[in-house]
């Protein structure tokens, strides 16, 4: 459990135009303008691991959606955001239901609507979102909308988050009943605990989980965006899940209780003899060996070790889980070529979205300019690059004085 101090807010500046921004677009008003802000999530390591049952190490980043928020006198809460020219209008006296005309603001009212049901005493209020997050890219938009959402909401209504954990959680349920998406605890997890300079090692079946120091030191986190949305991605969890399950009813009496990433590699070799459900559980298996390793070799400070973990991850996803595809192999390929690229892996559930790369921070603007021309002469796509490290989680920005 995290207490939110009430100087934190010192520490972190919001967007200097979200306050002009939001006076402009809702008017002069009585209340303080407050403002918030909630990161996205990179996984570090530990890829299909969560509805395994293991480890995961995600961080939150630089990257995310900042909120400014004020009260109004009666129950309509509205929201606008700059990157969706759709307003959505939420009357608090109201039941809240999920709404297909509502669009994105489907995710912050589906928060809502969860901590109505948790007697949370919510005010009509004015918001306005701005992000540096791009969406659908993987890197974790819609928990941190969510997050942002309760977060704000609790301190407005006087009832500060004094449990991220239980936020975390809050916000997953919505996600899975209002939205309909089965996502597992890691993304609310990272955007509600992140901490500077730190990952989060997270037991995805007990919830527990500390934090791994990440300090990159002449080092950066790359985040490059194959601009390749997710296509394949939601068909393909859902069989990769179907697979996993297919190999616990194979190894039956042997199959341990708490997920696949307990089973024995000897026990697989005994009971599975098809080679494709074989490599499935060789990814799954190993994939929890390198988050194990990457937890000690962070903790010995040694980043070249961590970066050959990277890519040995990558390369398990691309090879014995095949969820990788085209764009992420010849960005990360590209990244692995190139000066100063200590190891690379794409990131998230595959098939398009964001890898991340640990790069030597003086090579950056060549590593760049390199990797942008590769993958454009290999994909015909431009990527985006993010430079970027372990941040903290959703806090509030309101500068005080
Ligand atoms: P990811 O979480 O990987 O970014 P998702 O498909 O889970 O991708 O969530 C993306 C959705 O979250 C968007 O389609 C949109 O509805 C919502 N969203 C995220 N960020 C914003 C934003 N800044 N403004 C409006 N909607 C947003
Ligand atoms: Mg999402």
């Amino acid at each position: 459990m995290q207490e939110i101090r009430a100087d934190h807010s010192e520490t972190v500046s919001m967007p200097p135009f979200l306050a002009q921004e939001f006076v402009h677009l809702y008017g002069p008003g009585d209340h303080e303008v407050r403002s918030f802000f909630a990161p996205g999530r990179a996984n570090l390591i530990g890829e299909h691991i969560d509805y395994n049952g293991g480890l995961v190490m995600p961080a939150a980043v630089t990257l995310g959606i900042a909120a400014a928020c004020r009260l109004r006198s009666d129950h309509l809460v509205r929201l606008h955001s700059s990157d969706d020219p759709l307003a959505v209008e939420i009357d608090l006296d109201r039941p809240i239901e999920p709404d297909p005309a509502r669009g994105w603001g489907n995710y912050p009212a589906g928060v809502l609507r969860e901590l109505f049901l948790q007697g949370v005493d919510l005010k009509g209020t004015d918001v306005l979102f701005t992000t540096t997050l791009p969406q659908g890219a993987g890197l974790s938009s819609s928990a941190a909308m969510e997050v942002l959402t309760a977060f704000s909401f609790l301190a407005l209504a006087k009832a500060p988050a004094s449990d991220l954990r239980a936020i975390a959680l809050l916000c997953q349920k919505a996600e899975n009943q209002f939205i309909g998406v089965n996502c597992g605890i890691m993304d609310q997890f990272a955007v509600a605990l992140g901490k500077e300079d730190c990952a989060l090692l997270l037991d995805c079946e007990s919830q527990e989980y500390h934090y791994v120091p990440v300090a990159l030191g002449a080092h950066a986190l790359v985040i490059m965006n194959t601009s390749r949305q997710r296509r394949l991605a939601d068909s393909k969890y859902n069989e990769r899940r179907a697979e996993c399950d297919a190999v616990l009813q194979l190894l039956g009496a042997d199959a341990p209780r708490n997920g696949l990433v307990h089973a024995l590699w000897s026990d697989v070799l005994c009971h599975v003899s098809d080679p494709v459900l074989r490599r499935r559980a060789r990814h799954v298996i190993s994939e929890q060996v390198r988050v194990e390793q990457a937890c000690r070799v962070l903790a010995a400070g040694d980043l070249a070790a961590f970066g050959r973990l990277l890519t040995e991850s990558h390369a398990s996803l691309r090879d014995d889980y095949e969820v990788t595809g085209p764009h992420l192999d010849a960005i990360v390929s590209a990244a692995l070529q190139t000066p100063g690229c200590l190891g690379a892996r794409m990131t998230g559930a595959g098939f398009g979205g964001c890898a991340i790369a640990l790069v030597e921070q003086a090579e950056i603007p060549d590593f760049t300019a390199l990797v942008q021309s590769a993958y454009l002469a290999a994909t015909g796509l431009e990527p985006a690059f993010y430079v970027t490290h372990a941040a903290d989680g959703v806090h509030e920005t309101t500068r005080k004085g």
